[in-house]
């Protein structure tokens, strides 16, 4: 890592984890930035960070305590926005990062954001229903002197969803006074959501995929898909591919992978993991270790589970021509020049899981105006902005002979850091 790189004495500077990934892209395209490189200090330091303890009686009358964080990255573009995660490894270090990737992907795709994130160290799977609403609520609570509608608008992310944002939605109401659909994203449609929203991150992370299928002269149809992930984005990538007729050969979640050389029934996988919470179980021609994933023969590659799966010690053994970003920084920089070397052509996170904040946008805004769009509408607008966004980021990575990655944050950066250095500094 270069010598340039500014890291916050809070943090632990042996184990920077997502954050030195991020920071080290921000190095590989400041070289790229001109005269805006002047300002380029802004994204290296996240704006705001708000660190709350969450307390919470058990059910059993004994009273815990987690560990909850919202990080604004940069609001020079807009509100904050990004979404909140439960998770046991759950780290500062590891929203700063997805807080300031939201940042980099709200200006990919030009909707017109800032970047925040948040979450609580906890493995939601230990709480009940009841635990899981008052921990929910209390952390709204406590990070509500930051959010609001028109300042940082959460969203779903890994372990949360619609109820999640329910209660956070009735909880900031409750605290203000008034009912305020737009604080939150992600929400069920009886409470201001939007249609298509649930199911936008991986009808996003389908759409590039075409485009990126096109690119390479590869056809959809009969192609061989791998997927680590299956949650909201992976499962619904992995049914929208099926249903252009690929073949997904290859599923791994946090248990288990399953294998099928002629494509596995998605529809089927689907169900057993909405009975069972994982893959493991299903009946596959094969099960796979974690290991033999990695080197499974496919096209295309999506990542859809958590951060630095794809490193420098699996990347020799892929053998995709096409990696699609669901999850957020699946993939090490070390591992992103091997991949290049071979000519894997990598999506980034930042434009290929884009449609969940996509649609977040078009949600806020059906709020704001109370009025409510078909979801044809929905998934039209959808496919035409990840369409024009990897386009446009394509025709970059061409000019400057670029990785796709480098070319997004070349798109991205340029769009905050004119909006930095328009507004100027305040006082
Ligand atoms: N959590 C999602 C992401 O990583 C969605 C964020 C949002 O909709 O605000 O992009």
């Amino acid at each position: 890592m270069s010598s340039n790189h500014v890291i916050p004495s809070y943090l632990d500077h042996s184990h920077l984890g997502p954050w030195g990934v991020y920071l080290e892209q921000i190095d590989r395209v400041t070289p790229y930035l001109g005269h805006l490189s002047r300002w380029v200090e802004t994204l290296k330091r996240p704006k705001r960070i708000l660190i709350v303890d969450v307390p919470i009686e058990r059910d059993d009358g004994t009273v815990a305590h987690f560990e909850g964080y919202r990080v604004q990255h940069n609001l020079s573009r807009g509100p904050g926005k990004g979404g909140v995660r439960f998770h046991q490894d759950v780290t500062l270090s590891e929203v700063m990062a997805l807080s300031a990737w939201m940042t980099v992907k709200n200006a990919a795709v030009n909707v017109p954001y800032g970047g925040a994130k948040g979450g609580i160290r906890v493995d939601p799977k230990t709480l009940s229903k009841g635990e899981l609403q008052r921990m929910t609520r209390r952390y709204t609570s406590e990070i509500g002197i930051i959010i609001g509608p028109n300042k940082d608008i959460p969203a779903p992310d890994v372990n949360t969803n619609e109820q999640t944002m329910a209660w956070m939605m009735d909880t900031y109401s409750m605290n203000v006074g008034g009912t305020a659909t737009g604080v939150v994203t992600g929400k069920p449609i009886s409470l201001g959501g939007s249609l298509g929203r649930r199911e936008a991150t991986g009808r996003g992370v389908y759409v590039v995929g075409c485009e990126a299928a096109i690119k390479r002269g590869m056809e959809i149809k009969g192609s061989r898909i791998a997927v680590q992930g299956f949650g909201n984005v992976g499962g619904t990538a992995a049914r929208l591919f099926a249903e252009a007729g690929a073949k997904v050969v290859a599923v791994q979640d946090h248990v288990a992978t399953v294998y099928s050389e002629g494509g596995l029934d998605v529809p089927a996988l689907l169900a057993h993991v909405e009975a069972n919470g994982s893959v493991a179980g299903f009946a596959a021609e094969a099960v796979l270790t974690s290991e033999q994933f990695w080197g499974v023969n496919c096209d295309i590659l999506i990542p859809a589970a958590l951060e630095q799966q794809i490193n420098a010690g699996n990347a020799h053994r892929i053998r995709a021509k096409i990696i699609l970003e669901g999850a957020n920084g699946p993939t090490t920089p070390e591992a992103d020049d091997i991949l290049h070397d071979k000519g894997v052509l990598i999506v980034p996170d930042v434009i290929a899981n884009a449609g969940g904040v996509t649609v977040s946008y078009f949600e806020w805004v059906q709020d704001f105006s109370s009025f409510f769009w078909s979801e044809d509408e929905i998934n039209q607008r959808l496919t035409r902005i990840m369409r024009e966004a990897f386009n446009s980021i394509w025709h970059v990575a061409e000019e400057h002979k670029t990785s796709f990655r480098t070319a997004a944050f070349i798109v991205a950066c340029t769009r905050v850091l004119q909006a930095r250095e328009v507004r100027g500094l305040y006082p």
